[in-house]
């Protein structure tokens, strides 16, 4: 993961969150935010293949609300 989760600020829209890791992609709470928790080896790979997959699509679908 390059990027933790943040907010962005869209003109005449407000404040948008840009999830970085499941937890709030799926929540839309920053609290719940995992992005500097520890890997651990095998099931940690799987795990973020999975929610590369999923930010994808989260993020595609913000940019939908954007554009
Ligand atoms: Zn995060």
């Amino acid at each position: 993961m390059s990027e933790k989760c943040h907010y962005i600020r869209v003109r005449g829209v407000g404040r948008v969150l840009i999830p970085g890791c499941m937890a709030v992609a799926v929540s839309g709470d920053l609290d719940q935010c995992t992005c500097n928790a520890s890997p651990t080896p095998h099931e940690e790979i799987e795990r973020l293949k999975k929610e590369n997959e999923n930010l994808k699509a989260e993020i595609k679908r913000l940019k939908g609300l954007l554009y």
